[in-house]
């Protein structure tokens, strides 16, 4: 018997295991890497949405719980896996700049927005005005992170490789059981694999696919992540991911050559160095239709729970809501109604 079985190991179960661990409850993880949407995603922990100059929802909030419990895992596993990365706007326009100066008054945003205009030094890069600096942004090596935490879980025998099969749950009526293993609860992390789950496939989640190119250039030397059409950003030793693409058409986790053309394109438009692309990735972000993440019980199932719908945002996400799941299951703590799938009740 174990308290919890947690079907699914990116950024949603990670998030929910760290709580377990915290509270002392036992658990094992189910994980098939049918998805990629934590391996491949850029690893920006950022408040602030660039395209329009705007907090992202409980921006402040979730960042400090955000980093606190990435430097946790840290300490806990003896890896570093989060960098300090600050991130440079470039403008478009002198209405953009004034835009951004207009931002940086409004309350949300002060902290996060530096009124001093940066100027660019990098002759790699074409930038015709400022740049605008978000403060207090972070990058973290999401893959590295989930590939040690998962050593980890081997370590302790409490992690399987394999597809969940759903018609093998069994349902009691304190209880779940699973190939033998019976647990107190199940959490069903899935991100768009939730798509087969036919406990929650009712879920209004979209699936937005993105992908990066990963590029090698000895001439850029760029220490800073910039966001112009798309994100260049820094990994160390030479290398940058550029991109994502937005596509919620194609389902697939395949990478397509014309997501690989569009990024070339909006690429030359600013960069200068010469470069040579070395892999391309791809995966469905977990969106959902109002932008809000899909948390809570199953209507009818009291032990079957759901902690998805992290969108494009899942690094500041999933570690505050996460909690939130907990204290709802553990300790009957409400939850907000925005991220309760209960709003979504009228769907099944
Ligand atoms: C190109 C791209 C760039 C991104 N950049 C950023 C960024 O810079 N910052 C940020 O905060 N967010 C970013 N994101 C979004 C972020 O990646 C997501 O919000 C987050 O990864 C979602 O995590 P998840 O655990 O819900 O889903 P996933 O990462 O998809 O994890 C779900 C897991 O469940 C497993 N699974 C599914 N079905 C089953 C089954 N039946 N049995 C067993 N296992 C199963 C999958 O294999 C997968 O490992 C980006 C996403 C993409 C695609």
């Amino acid at each position: 018997m174990v308290d919890y079985i947690i079907v699914g190991f990116g950024l949603a179960g990670l998030s929910f295991a760290e709580q377990l661990e915290n509270n002392s409850n036992s658990y094992i993880v189910i994980e098939d890497n049918s998805q990629k949407s934590s391996r491949v995603a850029g690893g920006l922990c950022n408040p602030v949405i660039l395209k329009r100059f705007t907090a992202a929802w409980n921006a402040s909030d979730q960042l400090k719980t955000a980093v606190t419990f990435y430097k946790n895992i840290e300490d806990k596993l003896g890896e570093s896996f989060v960098v300090d990365l600050p991130i440079f706007r470039r403008f478009n326009s002198i209405e953009e700049q004034n835009t951004w100066f207009e931002a940086c008054d409004k309350p949300v945003l002060a902290e996060f927005l530096s009124s001093e205009l940066v100027k660019n030094e990098n002759s790699s890069l074409d930038v015709p005005y400022y740049y605008g600096q978000v403060h207090k942004t972070r990058r973290i090596d999401i893959k590295k992170m989930l590939s040690i935490y998962v050593d980890y879980l081997k370590e302790g025998k409490r992690y399987i490789e394999e597809s969940f099969e759903y018609d093998r749950l069994t349902i009691k009526e304190d209880s779940v059981e699973y190939k033998g293993v019976k647990a107190k609860n199940i959490i069903f992390c899935e991100g768009f694999g939730v798509k087969k789950n036919p406990f929650f496939n009712y879920l209004p989640l979209v699936g937005n696919k993105g992908e990066y190119l990963i590029i090698k250039s000895t001439e850029l030397q760029l220490k800073e992540a910039v966001k112009s059409s798309i994100f260049i950003i820094p990994l160390g030793e030479n290398l940058y991911k550029v991109g994502a693409t937005y596509n919620n058409q194609d389902k697939s986790s395949d990478t397509t050559r014309v997501a690989k053309e569009e990024l070339q394109e909006k690429l030359a438009k600013f960069l200068k160095a010469d470069y040579k692309i070395v892999d391309q990735v791809a995966g469905i972000r977990p969106t959902v239709k109002d932008r809000r993440p899909l948390i809570g019980t199953h209507p009818e199932q009291e032990k079957i729970h759901i902690l998805n719908g992290f969108g494009s945002r899942g690094i500041m996400i999933g570690p505050s809501v996460a909690k939130m799941l907990y204290d709802y299951i553990e300790k009957g703590i409400d939850m907000d109604p925005e991220i309760d799938i209960k709003r979504f009740d009228g769907l099944r």
